[in-house]
């Protein structure tokens, strides 16, 4: 086994043994052969597309099965075993139809488009998967070293846009100018006489992409769910059983509330989840009371705390504790061996969490965990309302920076550098977030500049794209060419393959004076590097002291 996907690698070289996400060997093996095959199925997907062949359901099982390997979503080996089978299969379809065409001729054709298995069999799967992982892939060191980490960084970036698309698909809209991008990039990492500035081109278009996707997400979620709202949640616990919701996915919240309405037990969000509270949608809905705990890696303590069930949807879920695996449930891709799916559907539209809201009926209310109340919603709408207060208050002085911190928590004891660094921002500072790295900070007492609070929650990870929008609106009424111009400072708490898509798009808007943190990837190679600090001033982080100091001086 050998995994560096994400910022809790062993060592920050890689996961050998086992991950400390909880992911085993067997199921990296079968991570491995699922991206091998995935790569073999994009190379025939991109000459399909070239001669005007398409099909959606291809398109969106392999965004599906790009976004399963994501850190946290699924541990299953049964689910990869199909996974990889199913994409065999959909290439040799692939194959077969672009044999009738008659203006596609295949000359090279790459082994990972040849493989084939005779049966499928988890154990033959796991030992192919052991000659294909990312040491098989490239020299870790030497010359290669840094063509080999850029393809991988693709790889990453290509998961963390497959999840992106997959939260489009669970919202039932199919957006398919973007898969054929989706493959584009994955098949790319075939090409091995791509140059390192070749390559690297391809990842910053892959961030440019991802801006797009966002966007798209944006505004379905804003037509679905109505405009987010700067809105205040409890996060107290009340007197009724409740049903614990974490993850990203709006619709299964949505058939949930609308499941429990008027059952007598109360919703609760934790992580990402609590960004629901701010639209209008979810806002109506009586038994939406409050957010329950912290972030994603906080749930071992937690879950078992809240006493009721617990929904798991899209990822961050982390090996259940014996004290509520039989209240633990998973949804959509997210998945655990012998914890309960949900699979059945009430209608085509809706699952059916019929399961889920008669156990909690049975359960007693969850323990006290948190007091207080934080504001979430400040989505693109609200942060641009905001936008002539923050120009007059630039330009007196009243702020003098605005730093943007986003990205996702984890379990290092370092990633306390982010509360520190907020502690430490002087009064005239501005603060952007996205994602759950909040959780570090939210609860602080911050203040307001001239009526607007310093802080600033835009949501999920992937909401990054308002703070995006709103810098590019600011940028435009203070009539500078790029955001760079603005006083502001970006830091980013990485984690997974979705946050090495945030860090391209930020890559690719060519955003100067990057702080990553808690460590720098472990992929990044010396040349990358060094390419990264020449180009774009990407750095990793210091002291709170040191970064505030230098962030206000626009380093
Ligand atoms: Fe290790 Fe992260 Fe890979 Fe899990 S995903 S095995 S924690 S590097």
């Amino acid at each position: 086994m050998f995994c560096y996907h994400c910022q809790e690698a062993k060592k920050n070289i890689a996961c050998d043994t086992a991950g400390i996400c909880g992911k085993k060997a067997d199921v990296s093996s079968l991570h491995d052969l699922l991206t091998y095959t995935l790569k073999g199925l994009a190379f025939y997907a991109v000459k399909a597309a070239e001669s005007g062949i398409t099909d959606s359901n291809i398109d969106k099982f392999v965004a599906r099965a790009l976004y399963s390997m994501v850190t946290n979503v699924n541990f299953d080996p049964a689910v990869f075993v199909q996974l990889i089978a199913e994409t065999v299969q959909r290439r040799e379809h692939l194959k077969r139809l672009l044999s009738k065409s008659e203006t596609v001729f295949i000359t090279e054709e790459p082994e990972e488009a040849q493989w084939l298995y005779e049966k499928i069999d988890q154990e033959a799967f796991v030992k192919k998967g052991e000659t294909v992982g990312v040491q098989a892939g490239g020299e870790l060191s030497g010359d290669d070293a840094d063509l080999h980490a850029a393809r991988e960084m693709l790889i990453y970036a290509a998961k963390g846009l497959g999840a992106l698309l997959e939260h489009i698909q669970v919202l039932d809209v199919f957006a398919p100018e973007h898969y054929v991008f989706m493959y584009q990039a994955v098949a790319y990492t075939l090409q091995k006489q791509r140059s390192l500035n070749e390559l690297l081109a391809m990842n910053y278009k892959c961030g440019e992409q991802a801006i797009l996707v966002m966007a798209l997400l944006e505004q379905i979620n804003i037509e679905k769910f109505g405009q987010p709202s700067a809105t205040t949640v409890h996060l107290d616990s009340w007197d009724k059983p409740g049903i614990l919701v974490s993850g990203q996915d709006f619709h299964d919240l949505q058939d949930l509330l609308e499941q429990s309405a008027g059952s007598g037990v109360d919703i609760y969000t934790h992580g990402e989840m609590i960004a629901a509270h701010s639209y209008p949608a979810f806002k109506k809905y009586f038994n939406l009371v409050a957010n329950y705990g912290g972030a994603w890696q906080d749930q071992k303590t937690e879950f078992g705390k809240f006493q009721g069930p617990v929904l798991v949807t899209t990822n961050s879920l982390q090996q259940p504790k014996k004290g509520y695996t039989a209240k633990a449930y998973t949804s959509g891709m997210v998945g655990w061996p012998d914890i309960a799916h949900i699979e059945k559907r009430r209608t085509e539209d809706a699952k059916d969490f019929s399961e889920i809201i008669q156990q909690a009926l049975q359960c007693e209310p969850p323990l006290p965990l948190t007091a207080g109340s934080v504001t979430v919603g400040y989505g693109r709408h609200a942060l641009i309302a905001l936008t002539d207060t923050i120009t007059q208050s630039i330009k007196s002085g009243d702020i003098k920076r605005i730093i943007v911190l986003i990205g996702c928590d984890g379990r290092h004891k370092e990633r306390r550098y982010y509360t520190d660094l907020v502690k430490a921002l002087p009064a005239d500072t501005l603060i952007l977030t996205a994602g759950d790295t909040k959780y570090r900070f939210h609860q602080l007492e911050l203040g307001e500049i001239n009526g607007v609070p310093r802080l600033l929650d835009a949501g999920q990870t992937h909401d990054f794209y308002a703070v995006i929008a709103f810098l590019t609106h600011l940028q435009n009424t203070m009539q500078l060419e790029h955001i760079n111009q603005l006083p502001v400072s970006f830091n980013i708490a990485w984690y997974e393959q979705q946050t090495i898509l945030m860090m391209l798009a930020i890559f690719a808007l060519g955003i100067k004076n990057l702080r990553i943190g808690p460590t720098l990837p472990p992929f990044f190679s010396p040349g990358i590097l060094q390419k990264l600090t020449d180009e774009l001033a990407v750095k990793g982080i210091d002291t709170p002291e040191n970064d505030v100091a230098a962030m206000l001086e626009g380093e």
